[in-house]
């Protein structure tokens, strides 16, 4: 994926900082520079690990501001959200190894709309608490707050995951439009204008993603887009 290390022409006045007990600097000595190496990438190299689809995830509240009542207009007039922001860690299987990955920032809100109901949809947040085994007969918020936090980094949810990137180049140069909103996903939802995560002729999903408008290589994350009942 990079170059770095064919690049990294260590010098005999330089430390080799790959070998720890070599890394000992003397008071004036501040490390090597590698100045032919390739230019750093904005938004982060860290690329998914976590194949898409559906995973085991550890639950645990976000550090700060784990709930919120979010505040949005809709085509039904402004609405209040009340909303948990978590965490999940996932178990996966890398170079033969066993890794964990943990996938922050994930939203789930409890807003359920009178269509919602018709059709018998729950919201992300009702999603949430049936996959983590959770049942309350009066789910309110301060309810809903003791339960999550008793659940907070013990209990295992089922759910699936999905890549995404966004560019944010393309925001600030005002290249969005009805075609293209700036997300780039695993399961790209084509009418908001979303775009396909591309793959590779083995056809696996390419690790590295670039934006289809301005070609800038993009950070990508996963998310854990939809949750699931646990297996009985
Ligand atoms: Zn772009």
């Amino acid at each position: 994926m990079t170059t770095l290390d064919d690049n990294t022409q260590q010098t005999s006045s330089t430390t080799a900082l790959d070998n720890p007990k070599l890394n000992t600097l003397a008071d004036d000595d501040i490390g090597s520079i590698d100045w032919d190496a390739p230019e750093s990438r904005s938004g982060g190299t860290y690329t998914p690990q976590v194949c898409p689809g559906i995973h085991n995830f550890l639950f645990a509240l976000e550090d700060e501001k784990p709930f919120e009542t979010r505040e949005y207009d809709t085509k039904d007039g402004h609405v209040k959200d009340f909303t948990v922001n978590h965490k999940g860690t996932v178990s996966y299987v890398a170079d033969g190894e066993q890794k964990e990955a943990v996938i922050r920032f994930n939203q789930a809100g409890f807003r359920r709309t009178p269509k919602m109901v018709e059709k018998r949809m729950n919201s992300r947040g009702g999603d949430l608490l049936r996959s983590l085994g959770i049942h309350l007969d009066n789910p309110s918020k301060a309810n809903v707050e003791q339960a999550l936090r008793e659940a907070d980094g013990k209990v295992m949810g089922r759910g699936v995951v999905n890549w995404q990137a966004y560019c944010k180049a393309c925001k600030e140069a005002n290249r969005f439009d009805a075609t293209w909103n700036g997300i780039v996903s695993t399961n790209a939802n084509t009418k908001r204008g979303e775009a396909r995560w591309p793959k590779g002729a083995d056809g696996k999903y390419l690790t590295d993603v670039q934006c289809p408008k301005c070609g800038a290589t993009l950070a990508g994350r996963e998310r854990i887009t939809d949750y699931k009942l646990p297996q009985v």
